[in-house]
């Protein structure tokens, strides 16, 4: 019992850190004008909050950071060997589910185009340096096929889950382009325009700082790109919010996942470039990031960032990689919350979802510590 008290009782309290938010179109908490501002209002309120300093938890999440041979794997921006890169696309990593070419005719593309295989409907089109070449209408399954019953023969009927027709049947949805996520091969660098944060002077008497992450995409010419990212503390308040305008005009909004509408973009919307630089002053080189398959959202923020813990790494899926249980998944499991609950208008909440990822980490390290905590006194 006096170990617990020492570790977990005679901690300074947490004190938060100042609150930024990027642009003017995202208000404070308290006051966010969105229709999602119930479930966030909610959630604050509701937050669970272990007796735990900063500086215990970053301590604790130490050996749940990915190592570097992890995130390479997973193709996070990181520097890395060509043997590793090669292990990489072998455990089927990002986008290798979209590499199928459709066996329709292509139409004719320029000497600068480039071929990109629809996301959606896994069509091959091409763009150029001046964006799409090919115009045409993307007809597409939004939900993923999933095995629903057996025939007859014991084989495995595949269905979507957005309208249960069979996988292979044409799309329940249209829309006015091919979209693809942008990644293309030599997926560990180089990294032009990606920031790495600094090291800190004089370590931070409250520790260096957990921070959980999410982005929303958009889609343009130049694949998936940042519309939004929201940071939130240990605490669960947020401590950075920003719409960021992508480089090239939006294809598609992706709104049933993202939330983002033209409305959000439209107005006075931070560049990629300022928010990066609003970010770097609040993760330096030992802050830590959580997140749900945080590659993406490093990628999209151009940031080149070492100490991170992934939720989908911390949480497996009983297949191990390349499978991962999603987040409303493991949100369900561990949490017993419902999230994602967008009825297919409103997309996501980026600020749920890295709430769910932050406190995932909270209640699994103060488990993992009470659990020693009693195998200890157990054995003394
Ligand atoms: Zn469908
Ligand atoms: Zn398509």
């Amino acid at each position: 019992m006096e170990s617990r008290n020492r570790c977990w009782n005679s901690r300074p309290p947490y004190r938060p850190p100042p609150k930024i938010y990027g642009n003017q179109n995202i208000k404070p908490p308290s006051v966010e004008p969105t229709a999602r501002a119930g479930v966030q209002q909610a959630l604050k309120t509701d937050c669970y909050r272990p007796n735990i300093s900063q500086r215990e938890f970053e301590r604790l999440l130490q050996k749940h950071l990915l190592s570097h041979e992890q995130m390479t794997k997973l193709g996070y921006p990181t520097a890395c060997s060509a043997k590793s890169v090669n292990q990489f696309r072998r455990l089927g990593g990002v986008g290798q589910q979209q590499r199928r070419r459709a066996e329709e005719g292509l139409p004719t593309q320029g000497p600068n185009a480039k071929r990109r295989t629809c996301s959606r409907c896994a069509r091959d089109f091409f763009t150029d340096d001046h964006g799409y070449v090919t115009q045409e209408k993307c007809c597409y399954h939004w939900g993923r096929a999933y095995p629903a019953a057996r025939s007859a023969r014991g084989e495995v009927l595949m269905e979507h889950t957005c309208c249960n027709e069979e996988a292979g049947s044409p799309g329940c949805c249209h829309a006015e382009a091919h979209v693809w996520d942008g990644l293309v091969s030599g997926n560990n660098g180089p990294f032009r325009d990606f920031v790495y944060p600094m090291p800190c002077s004089r370590p931070p008497p409250d520790g260096h700082g957990v921070y959980a992450v999410d982005c929303e995409m958009c889609y343009t010419a130049r694949g998936l790109e940042l519309a939004k990212v929201t940071m939130v503390g240990m605490d669960g308040q947020r401590v950075y919010e920003s719409f960021v305008k992508p480089s090239s005009e939006v294809v598609d909004y992706n709104t049933r996942f993202s939330g983002v509408t033209a409305d959000h973009l439209n107005t006075d919307t931070k560049t990629l470039h300022q928010v990066q630089e609003d970010l770097i002053r609040l993760i330096r080189q030992k802050t830590i990031l959580v997140g749900h398959g945080l590659e993406n959202d490093l990628r999209a923020l151009k940031i080149v960032h070492t100490n991170v813990v992934d939720t989908a790494v911390v949480f497996p899926h009983i297949k191990g990689l390349p499978f991962k249980r999603s987040l409303k998944s493991l949100a369900a499991s561990f949490l017993r919350r419902e999230i994602q609950r967008g009825t297919g208008t409103d997309g996501h909440s980026s600020y749920e979802d890295a709430y769910a990822c932050m406190e995932l980490m909270l209640r699994h390290v103060t488990n993992e510590y009470e659990k020693d905590d009693r195998n200890k006194r157990r054995n003394y």
